[in-house]
Formats: structure tokens, sequence, C-alpha cells
């Protein structure tokens, strides 16, 4: 029996689509907010009770809308912001499908007072996607709009909801990545009448930060910058002392648009290079400007996921930028954080965590993990020591509570404060240096104990020699003048069919390193000469090593391939623990660890020194309070 085809109501059509925009309280926050966002906004405000379930309000001092546009607002698919096909592509605004506000009014009771300043305002009411009423109102220019009791006649989705903290988290993270697109726009995100966050809209994106990670993690950020024909890149990275142990704080913004981007994250890591701990991230704002044609925003309405049709080169472009900062940076250890200062710059992060449940410190911005290695209260009685990992000593600000507040105060001027802040960074930066260290003795064939006249060093003699090898390696490995040793007894390597074709296409990045593959009859490859560098007696193993990793990543860029090599090879020719050092051995090793260009992290980022401060020693034995 055929079914008869029915075209579906506006009513019941809008409820579908609402399945999609419309998931839970924080995808309304973000419609409503890019709405107001859209519409020329400076100032926002983001009210919210019980987590969203019971009201949210935006209210913005935008364009507004005209009394008889306000009624369209409400139709599916209805859009100021795109006409036809061309402005698809050219999109400038953060919404254009004109399915917000019908799929929101579908799904909850919805009150919009709106003005565009000129001639009375409009007042319309909603409820289940019907206007129930429509009235002139007074009221200033912009937009009020209020949605409550969402989900009331859809039970199924308020079943699919997390508790109160989880959905509030997700209101706060999806504010927090608006404001950090958007620092020309002041925020203020209101819960249950206690402030959240507010953003002072002055248009400097490193108090942005520090309203939302804290004033001492905008503190140990560097601004960077690079541009290209097709890119323009400006933004702050987090020092990489300072890390996190998920993606959450990374955040790449498009043409003001908070974007995810595999590709994106993968080059931030590659330029934060050896410097971050394996499994550790960093914190990093990046805005980026592009012609909007490079972007493709139309992938899902409720995703953040975009393609990018020049992913490679801007991938490229984020690397070596990132790199090039960091290794302006002369590294030393970092500035002691106080536990007051701590208090104060983070208590907004401390409130945040306090109203999230335990069991979601890890999905989102988990808002005070503590970081890797620093930043334990100075007067803690246990304190652990801090590798002396890389960074330039930002003198610790030791300011008081009370300047701490004035720094957080919206009226304050604190430009020149940043200002002054990125002026103590660079000149520090020049100037630190690597202490000379004396060996003390060795710990557990293991560890290398040393002093001078700052304090007590613990150097892990494998982690320091990687270091050291990794570097002459990678400078072996990468010489134009590259020297061959001929083989007395060339070497033939067999390989698998497919690997024998593969490798066909690899032979030049392989040259590149210096292996030389001549083909020798089906499947093998004759070896006539290795370069000089090669260990002795361990030939074929190495040649072996360098070939499987282009095999395994057949992509790799030369650059990559050079470098991983030089990280193996540093790992097998270092000293390992268990193996007992002479006193001239250690000042032989600690000496040229100075000379090192990077010599607080082995080439897989894990830390070569730690220190240990006089000064912390003394406190520890109560000979200073
Ligand atoms: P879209 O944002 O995709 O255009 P929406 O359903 O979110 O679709 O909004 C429909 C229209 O309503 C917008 O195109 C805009 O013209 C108008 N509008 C919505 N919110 C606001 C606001 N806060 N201020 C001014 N105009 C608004
Ligand atoms: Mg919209």
């Amino acid at each position: 029996m055929a079914t008869k085809i029915v075209e579906l109501s506006d009513a019941l059509s809008n409820k579908i689509a609402a399945g999609e925009v419309v998931e839970r309280p924080a995808s309304v926050i973000k419609e409503l907010v890019e709405n107001a966002i859209d519409a020329g906004s400076t100032v926002i405000d983001i009210l919210i009770e019980e987590a969203g379930l019971n009201k949210m309000t935006v209210i913005d001092n935008g364009a507004g809308i005209d009394p008889e546009d306000v009624p369209v607002a409400f139709l599916r698919h209805a859009t100021s912001k795109i006409k036809n096909e061309h402005d698809l592509f050219r999109v400038h605004t953060l919404g254009f499908r004109g399915e917000a506000l019908p799929s929101i009014a579908s799904v909850a009771h919805v009150e919009m007072t709106t003005s565009t300043g000129d001639g009375p305002g409009t007042k319309i009411l909603l409820e289940g996607g019907k206007v129930l009423e429509k009235t002139s109102a007074q009221s200033r220019k912009g937009t009020q709009i209020e949605v409550s009791q969402l989900f009331y006649n859809t039970p199924a989705r308020l079943k699919y909801l997390k508790s109160l903290p989880t959905e509030l988290g997700n209101i706060t993270d999806i504010i927090n990545r608006l404001a950090l697109a958007h620092p020309t726009i002041s925020f203020r995100l209101t819960h249950n009448g206690k402030p959240l966050l507010e953003t002072n809209g002055n248009g400097d994106l490193r108090q942005v930060i520090a309203a939302i990670y804290g004033v001492s993690i905008a503190k140990k950020t560097i601004p960077v910058s690079a541009e290209s024909l097709d890119f323009k890149i400006s933004g702050y990275a987090v020092l990489p002392e300072v890390n996190r142990s998920n993606r959450n704080y990374i955040s790449t913004i498009i043409n003001g648009r908070f974007i995810k981007n595999f590709a994106l994250v993968k080059a931030i890591q590659e330029g934060y290079h050896t410097l971050l701990p394996i499994g550790r991230f960093p914190i990093i704002v990046l805005q980026i400007d592009m012609d909007p044609i490079i972007v493709d925003v139309n992938v899902h309405p409720a995703k953040l996921e975009v393609r990018l049709s020049k992913e490679k080169e801007l991938g490229q472009l984020i690397a070596q930028m990132l790199k090039e900062a960091f290794h302006q940076l002369q590294l030393i250890p970092s500035g002691e954080i106080s536990k007051k200062q701590k208090l104060a710059s983070e208590q907004l992060q401390i409130n945040l965590d306090q109203i999230r449940e335990p069991d979601n410190k890890q999905s989102q911005h988990e808002p005070e993990e503590e970081p890797a290695f620093f930043e334990q209260p100075v007067d803690s009685p246990r304190k652990e020591p801090r590798p002396l990992f890389s960074q330039p000593e930002i003198p610790s600000y030791t300011e008081s509570p009370e300047e701490e507040d004035r720094i957080r105060e919206q009226e304050t001027p604190y430009a020149t404060e940043s200002d002054a802040m990125q002026s103590i960074v660079s000149e520090t930066v020049k100037e630190a240096r690597i202490p000379k260290m004396y060996p003390i003795g060795q710990m557990h064939a293991t560890y290398i104990l040393a002093q001078n006249e700052k304090g007590l060093y613990i150097i892990d003699q494998h982690a320091a020699q990687e270091r050291i090898k990794y570097e002459f390696f990678r400078e072996k490995i990468g010489e134009v003048s590259r020297e061959l040793q001929e083989l007395l007894v060339p070497i033939v390597l067999e390989f698998s069919n497919d690997e024998f074709i593969r490798l066909q296409e690899q032979k030049q990045k392989l040259e590149e390193v210096g292996v030389f593959l001549e083909n020798f009859g089906t499947g093998s490859f004759i070896i006539r000469a290795h370069p000089t560098w090669f260990p002795k007696g361990e030939e074929e193993e190495t040649l072996r090593a360098i070939i499987d990793e282009a095999l395994h990543a057949p992509n790799i860029s030369i650059h990559k391939l050079r470098e991983d090599t030089a990280i193996m090879m540093s790992c097998k020719k270092s000293i390992k623990a268990n193996h007992y050092l002479t006193m001239a051995d250690m000042e032989a090793l600690l000496e040229t660890l100075r000379q090192a260009e990077d010599p607080f992290t082995c080439p897989h980022g894990r830390p070569v020194i730690i220190e240990y401060t006089t000064y912390e020693l003394e406190k520890m034995f109560k000979r200073v309070m």
C-alpha cells in the first residue's frame, strides 16, 4: 500500500531542525550571543538561571530589528545575512542559515524586546514556535531575548541533558571562546546572580586571556604573529613550562569564528617542538585572518570543525612562527608564583571549578588543573623541586592582593600594565643564561648532583646526554656538505614488494639524510657509503632504522625525517641510567650541556634539570620564615 507523501507543518519541521541546532542550553546561548555579535554589539550581557534550564537572557546593544522584521526573524530560513549564493562563500557573520531563532522558539518560551533606536521598539512573545503576542514597546537600541522552559514540549530532549554543573560548564566554554574571538566586545556572564566572567572589550586579547585563564597565566604568554600572502596570524602563546593534559586550551579563531581543525593543532604542537613533555599541551590563542573563500564554514551548523583549502600552508606558517618565538627566548627557570598571588589572580577560575562536578573535570576547559611543573604554592611545606625547565624568568610580579585586584578591575588602565609586562618579558629573555654548575657527586649512578651560588641542581644524566647528542645529530644530519664514508663491503637490504615500491618514492628524502639507495634486483637495495656520523659497527642497524622511519611515515617532510632521525640517534647513543661517571665525566657533561642550544629538556620534552634554590632549601630547613 502506497503511503501518502505530505509536507510537514512549519511547526514540526522547526522542531526537527531544533534537534540539530538546539541540543542543550549552551547551544541556545551560542546562537543568541552570535546573533548579538553579528548585530554589531559592543556590550553583551548573558544572564543564566539554573544552568540555563530555567532561564537564559541575552541583552545586547547591537543594531536591533525593525518592527516589521521581528516576526520574520522567527520564520524558518529567514536571515538578513546572506541574499544569494555569491554571499554564501563570503560569509562574514557567524550566522547565515536563519535557523536559530525558529528552532529555539519551537522548543521553548521566547520573549524578545528589540529596537533599532529610531521609532518605537517591539516586544514579541512566542511559545512552541507560535507568536502569542506582538506589541510596541519602549526600548533602548539593541535586543533583549529571554528563553525560558527550554525543551518543555520535547521531554525526550530533557533526558539527554547532563547535570547542572556540566551544562553550565558547556555554557562557560562557549562564552570563553566567543570572548577570545572578540576582544573588542565586553562580555558579562552571570549565573544565578553570580558573575562568572567579565571581559572589558578594550581589544586587548591578553586581558581576555587573563579574565579567562587567570592573570598569572596571561603573564606567562608571549605575543606571536606572522603573515603570508594568504594569512595573517596574531595571538598569545603560553611559555612551555605551563602546560595542560588536553587540547582544550588550544584556541584557533578564523575570521572571528572559533574553530577546530586537527591540522592546526598538530602545527601548534610541532611549533612547541621538543619543549613540551609528551602528552602535554599548551595554552594558546591564535587569531587568523584570511579570505573567507578559503574557509568552508558550511560543514554542520552546530559543529566547530571547518575545512580549509590551504591547511598545509597555514600549518607551516604557525609552526614556524612558534619555533622562532621560542628560539628567541633563552631559557631560565620560571619565577615563583606566590600562593596569594595565585589565589587572587585565578579566583574566577576557582569559582568556576567549585560549581563543577569532579567527574566533569576532564571535559572541556578544566579550569584549575595543576600545571605539570610549576606553580606549586611557594609556602607549601612539601613543595616539590622545580625542574629548571627552560624559560625566561619573568620577574615574579609579586603584587599585593590589592594590586592584583586593581589589575582585574575593568576600569583601570590595565593596558599600561600589559605593556610593561611585555617589555619585561623581552628584556629578561636576552639576559637569561644557564648558570655554571659544579658537580658534587653522582646518585644511584643515574643523577648528577651539582651546585652553584644559586642553589642545588639534580641532572638526569641520560636526559642531559640525549639533549646534547640530539643537537649534535640534528646539525650533522642537516649539513649540506655531508661527508660520506665508503663501506668496505656494501650493505644489501631486502624489502617486501610493497615496501620496495614505496621506498622508490622516498629515495630522494632519504638522500637528504645521507642514505643513498641503489636498486639491486627485485626487492633489494645496495648501499655503498654512509654519512660519517653513523656510529661504528652499527651501520646496518642505523640504516634500517632511518629507512623504517621513512617507510612508516611516507608523508614525512625532509625536515621532520632529519629531526626524527636525530632524536632516534640521540636516544640510542646516550649513557643510560645506572652508569658510573667520574667527576671529570660529570664536569664535562655539565659543561657541554651548558653549551646546548636548549639545555633544559630532552628531545622528548622531559626535564633535564631540577633545581632547589638556596632560598627554598633555607625555607625547608626553617632557616628563614
Ligand atoms: P541567522 O543568524 O542565521 O541569520 P537567526 O535565526 O539566528 O538566523 O536570526 C534571524 C535573523 O534575526 C538574523 O538574520 C538577524 O537579522 C535577526 N536577529 C537575530 N538576533 C538578533 C539580534 N540580537 N540583533 C539584531 N538582529 C537579530
Ligand atoms: Mg543566528
